[in-house]
């Protein structure tokens, strides 16, 4: 296919193929604010709409099929439909949705958490990740009595107001490299609110600012792969993080809403051999129905029962027995087949040192970061080893390759961090890296960037 050369161009050819999702997105803006339920769902002129999805590709209304490497932002590990999980979802549905009541599959879903997640000794669940992370920081605020949280620049923990600071690295507001500001990422977040937040750097002056406000900080929380730009914390930095917050008596808290369950079936923790003091879970685990769990160590439990100092967990939907009928068949398909790691983190390596090695071979200012079957591409030469080295990418070519790739037939998400999933074939597989060269060199040659 001939690529376009100019950003109209591009801009019209994906009009052109997507007509119907043209007309659903001016009904969507007249009901729902700006036509999206997610700001990270838009895309240029206008996101398709999806008709349907099937093992590793998805449909749009006007029948375009995309190799889909965004996976519903990392829940589908297995792809669309996994037959284990279409039989148990369509078994529970002859014995209802939601009860509101205790049953069964609680149990058996949180012994398989806990089977494989080596930090957990019991499980709370609830719906989301932004609830399972909300959860977890109310867990370490009441054992301790401290209010104040420590978080990552760049980090992603939810959209809740405790979490959706400096998200994004923006270069006017972020302050200097080793004390970052605390920069608000949505409008509508109480100020006072700063006032129970430590931002650290991604760098080692984190491990003083850790000692230095000890006395009031209830714990950490870090993404063992940050989303925003898919970089991989290394092991020496997440050990040193670990003895810093044993030694200063602040719980260590791992986000590992992407990385459970993706990395290896005991996520970051099993895959570094670090053991943080509880663990935060959604995307994967629901077999793609809304699902959030923390697991944590026993001696949290009695922040929960006991009655003088209980933490109030809740949720209508929370354990529903529709969620967790998928996200048993998911688990126990996974623990029955563990080869299925070593075969999808391969396909990953694969992916992301060819596309590498092409870019360094062409000397294009194109790195692929990522982990495991978690990648991400920058218009930047290496190194790309925290937030801040992803400032000073040529914004509108960063923004067309999402473009050029749709239009080739992949759909990554915007600006986001990307999936393989398991039902990728090392054939398809190939398929991306080829279209990920043909849309990187038509992107950087029509911004002429060098
Ligand atoms: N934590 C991390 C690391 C995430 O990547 C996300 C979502 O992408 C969340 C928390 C929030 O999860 P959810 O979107 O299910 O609320």
């Amino acid at each position: 296919m001939d690529q376009p050369n100019t950003r109209e161009e591009l801009l019209e050819a994906l009009r052109e193929r997507t007509p119907g999702s043209g007309k659903v997105w001016q009904d969507a803006q007249r009901v729902v604010p700006g036509g999206l339920l997610s700001g990270a769902r838009y895309f240029k002129p206008y996101p398709f709409f999806t008709e349907r999805g099937e093992g590793p590709y998805i449909w749009d209304m006007d029948e375009n099929r995309y190799l889909d490497c965004c996976m519903a932002y990392g829940v589908l590990f297995l792809g669309h439909r996994p037959s284990a999980v279409v039989e148990a979802l369509n078994d529970q549905l002859e014995r209802g949705t939601v009860y509101g009541t205790p049953h069964g599959l609680e149990v058996a879903f949180a012994e398989k958490l806990i089977e494989c997640i080596p930090c957990a000794d019991q499980i709370l669940l609830c719906n989301s990740g932004t609830e399972a992370t909300m959860q977890a920081i109310r867990l370490m605020r009441a054992y301790t009595g401290r209010d104040k949280i420590a978080k990552f620049e760049g980090g992603y923990h939810g959209w809740h107001d405790y979490g959706a600071w400096s998200i994004d690295v923006v270069p006017d507001e972020m302050g200097p490299a080793d004390r970052p500001n605390a920069v608000p990422n949505s409008a509508g977040i109480p100020e006072p609110i700063e006032d129970t937040l430590l931002m650290l750097p991604c760098e080692e002056s984190a491990f003083d600012l850790i000692e230095e406000h000890a006395a009031e900080l209830a714990g950490v929380m870090i993404e063992p792969v940050f989303g925003g730009g898919t970089i991989p914390m290394s092991k020496e930095f997440l050990e040193k993080l670990r003895d810093v917050t044993r030694r200063t008596g602040v719980f260590l808290m791992f986000d590992e809403v992407i990385t459970g369950f993706r990395m290896a079936l005991g996520g970051a923790q099993e895959v570094h051999g670090i053991m943080p003091d509880l663990a935060t879970y959604g995307k994967i685990i629901g077999g793609g129905l809304p699902v959030g769990a923390v697991g944590f160590a026993k001696e949290f439990e009695s922040t929960v029962t006991d009655n003088d100092f209980s933490v109030f967990v809740g949720g209508t939907f929370s354990g529903n027995p529709f969620t967790l009928a998928a996200g048993n068949a998911l688990l126990g398909h996974l623990m029955d087949n563990p080869q299925i790691y070593d075969e999808l983190n391969a396909k990953g390596d694969f992916l992301r040192s060819g596309f590498n090695e092409f870019a360094q071979a062409k000397g294009l200012p194109a790195t692929m970061t990522g982990i495991a079957s978690l990648f991400q591409t920058h218009i930047k030469h290496p190194p790309v080893e925290k937030p801040r080295d992803l400032i000073g990418q040529h914004e509108d070519a960063l923004n067309d390759l999402q473009l050029f790739l749709r239009l080739n037939g992949v759909f990554i998400p915007f600006l986001h961090l990307a999936f393989l999933s398991a039902a990728h074939s090392q054939q398809d597989v190939e398929e991306v890296l080829r279209i990920h060269q043909v849309s990187v060199e038509a992107c950087l040659a029509m911004h002429q960037v060098t």
